[in-house]
């Protein structure tokens, strides 16, 4: 393990303050605080999953800071539209 560089360290301090949740208005939000858009998506797929009798999860991936919901930037909804569309085109989730 080498050193950080400065910029290095401010990078991983910004990247742990956001974080993302599974968030749908009918299932509430996930319990966890997700690294990135990727694993939040993957978790509100995951909730769907664990219903039954047709019933789909509206959870979607949502960016939080400090505790509270904000303004997704440009990547993170590209990111998004992604793996929604590798999910349309069948992609199972451990590959997404
Ligand atoms: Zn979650």
């Amino acid at each position: 393990m080498g050193t950080l560089d400065p910029l290095e360290t401010f990078n991983l301090g910004t990247d742990m303050k956001r974080y993302y949740k599974a968030v749908g208005n009918v299932r509430g939000a996930c319990t966890h605080r997700h690294r990135s858009v990727r694993t939040a998506y993957k978790c509100a797929i995951k909730d769907g999953q664990g219903l039954t009798g047709g019933a789909y999860s509206d959870r979607l991936p949502r960016a939080f800071e400090a505790g509270d919901r904000v303004e997704m930037t440009d990547s993170e909804i590209d990111m998004l539209d992604k793996l929604q569309r590798k999910r349309c085109a069948g992609t199972a989730l451990r590959d997404l």
